[in-house]
C-alpha cells in the first residue's frame, strides 16, 4: 500500500536527482535545453564513433533516413487510413503519397499481400494481434524468457494486459529449439487459440509448419513475432513464417531491418485485414509520425536494393564471431549447429562473473553488448543472468567482414581473461573503429 504523500519512483533516483539539480542550477531554461543537446552530442561521439556496438537490437540508419526523421512532414497530422475520404484532416495529399509508397515498398520487401506502417513500436503490433485474434481468458502458448521469450508475449506485456491464459512452449535447452513431441502433448491439452513464436534471443529457425499442422485441428493460429529476424526474413536468410503457416508477422523496423525504430505488421489472409487494420486505427495509433513513415519507406527501398547482400553478411559475421570466440575457449551456445542462423551469438559467461558484470566491464572498454538469460537460468535471474548476447548488425553495416570478427573476439577475450585492462582494450577499440565509420548497403546521400 502506498501511503498518503509517499513518493514512489521506479526510475533511478540518483540519475533523476542529477537532472533536477542541473535544471535548477542552470541560469536559464535555454542553458538547460542546451544540456540536452550536449548529452546527445556526447552519445553521438562515444556510441557513434568510438564504440564497438554489438547490441543485437540496434542498427545504424543511412543519412537519408536520419534526415527524413527530422523533416517538415513530422509536424503534420494525418490520422486515419490512406486516402482523402479516410482521414479526419484535409491537406494530406502528399502524405497519402508517402504512406502509400511506404506500404507498397513494405509489401514488396516481404512478398506479402498486406502491411501496415503506423505502429510506433513492435510492442504495439503485438498488442494489435492479441486484441484482434484473442478474447480475454483465451489460452495461448509462448516461450519463456530463459529461452529467449519476450515480455510482450508474456504476463508482463500486451499478452498479459489482454488477460490471456499463457502457457510455455516446451523447449529443448541443448538444441535451442522447440521440443515438438512435448509441444504436441501440451498443445493437445491446452488447445491454444494462438501460439506465439519468435524471440529476443534467437539463433535457429522454428518448426512453424509442424506446429501449425498440430494446432490447425482446433483452428489454432500461429503468430510470429519476428522483431529481431525481420530483416533476415525479408532477405530470405531465415524461414519465411507466413509461407510456413503463420497468420501474422510483426517485427521491429529498427532491428535487423535497419530502418527507424518502430514496428511493422505483415499478413496474407484477407479475413484478418479489416479487424487488424481497424484495431491499429483507431485503437492503437492516431498521430503515427509521418516523418518516421517517410524514413521507413526509404529504408524499405534501401532494403530492396541491398538487403540480400547486407543480411547475408550479418549472418556470416555472426557465424565467424561464434567460431572465433569458441576457438578462444569461450562457451558459445549452439556450437554444434554452426553457432547461429541469425545476427546473434549467445555466450555463457558464468565463469567470467556472469552477464551483468561482463556487460558492464565490456562497456568500460567501449564494447557494447547486453546481459541475457540463457536456458540454464530461471526467469527470476533477470538481474544477474549467465549469458551475454552479441549482435553483428551494426558493425556489419559499418563494413566489417569475417576477418574483423576475429579481431573482435580477440578484444572480448582479452578483457574476459584479464590479459588487458578496460583502458587498454578501449584504446584498441577506438583505433579499430576509425577504419569503420562509413555506413554501407544504402543509397548515397
Ligand atoms: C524487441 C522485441 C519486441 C519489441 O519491439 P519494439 O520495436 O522495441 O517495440 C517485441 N518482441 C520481441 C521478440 C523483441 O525482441
Amino acid at each position: 500500500m502506498v501511503k498518503v504523500n509517499e513518493k514512489v519512483e521506479v526510475h533511478d533516483v540518483e540519475v533523476l536527482k542529477w537532472a533536477r539539480e542541473l535544471i535548477e542550477s542552470s541560469p536559464s531554461y535555454h542553458v538547460a535545453g542546451n544540456e540536452v543537446v550536449h548529452s546527445v552530442d556526447k552519445n553521438e561521439i562515444w556510441r557513434g564513433e568510438e564504440c564497438l556496438n554489438l547490441l543485437a537490437p540496434e542498427a545504424p540508419t543511412s543519412s537519408i533516413v536520419r534526415k527524413l526523421l527530422s523533416s517538415e512532414v513530422g509536424i503534420r497530422a494525418a490520422e486515419g487510413h490512406i486516402g482523402p475520404k479516410q482521414r479526419w484532416f484535409a491537406g494530406t495529399k502528399y502524405i497519402d503519397e508517402i504512406e502509400a509508397l511506404c506500404m507498397e515498398l513494405l509489401k514488396k520487401a516481404f512478398r506479402v499481400n498486406y502491411a501496415d506502417h503506423r505502429l510506433i513500436a513492435s510492442m504495439i503490433g503485438n498488442m494489435a494481434v492479441y486484441a484482434t485474434m484473442t478474447e480475454p481468458g483465451d489460452p495461448i502458448m509462448s516461450m519463456n524468457q530463459p529461452f529467449g521469450g519476450h515480455s510482450s508475449n508474456r504476463l508482463d506485456g500486451p499478452a498479459g494486459i489482454r488477460g490471456l491464459d499463457i502457457h510455455n512452449i516446451p523447449m529443448d535447452p541443448f538444441e535451442l529449439g522447440v521440443d515438438l513431441t512435448e509441444f504436441e502433448k501440451v498443445a493437445r491439452e491446452v488447445k491454444p487459440k494462438l501460439v506465439t513464436l519468435g524471440a529476443s534471443m534467437t539463433l535457429f529457425p522454428f518448426p512453424v509448419k509442424e506446429m501449425h499442422d498440430i494446432i490447425s485441428e482446433w483452428d489454432g493460429k500461429i503468430f510470429f513475432d519476428g522483431a529481431h529476424q525481420l530483416g533476415l526474413i525479408g532477405a530470405g536468410m531465415f524461414q519465411d513464417p507466413l509461407k510456413e503457416g503463420a497468420s501474422v508477422l510483426t517485427g521491429s523496423a529498427g532491428k535487423t531491418f535497419s530502418g527507424p525504430q518502430s514496428g511493422i505488421i505483415l499478413w496474407d489472409e484477407a479475413e484478418i485485414t479489416e479487424p487488424l487494420t481497424d484495431t491499429i486505427f483507431p485503437a492503437l495509433a492516431a498521430t503515427h509520425q509521418v516523418n518516421r513513415v517517410a524514413a521507413l519507406a526509404v529504408s524499405a527501398a534501401e532494403f530492396l536494393a541491398y538487403g540480400k547482400e547486407y543480411m547475408g553478411q550479418i549472418v556470416s559475421n555472426a557465424k565467424a564471431l561464434g567460431k572465433a570466440l569458441n576457438d578462444r575457449g569461450v562457451t558459445v551456445l549452439g556450437a554444434h549447429k554452426d553457432y547461429t542462423e541469425t545476427h546473434q551469438v549467445i555466450v555463457d559467461v558464468s565463469e567470467y562473473g556472469g552477464g551483468y558484470d561482463v556487460a558492464q566491464r565490456l562497456a568500460e572498454a567501449n564494447i557494447i553488448t547486453n546481459k541475457n538469460l540463457i536456458p540454464k537460468d530461471r526467469p527470476e535471474d533477470w538481474d544477474e543472468p549467465s549469458g551475454l548476447r552479441i549482435g553483428t548488425t551494426e558493425m556489419t553495416r559499418y563494413g566489417m567482414k569475417e576477418q574483423e570478427m576475429e579481431y573482435t573476439a580477440d578484444l572480448i577475450v582479452s578483457l574476459l581473461e584479464k590479459k588487458e585492462n578496460a583502458e587498454q582494450v578501449k584504446e584498441k577499440v577506438v583505433a579499430f573503429r576509425r577504419s569503420f565509420n562509413k555506413i554501407h548497403y544504402c543509397f548515397e546521400d
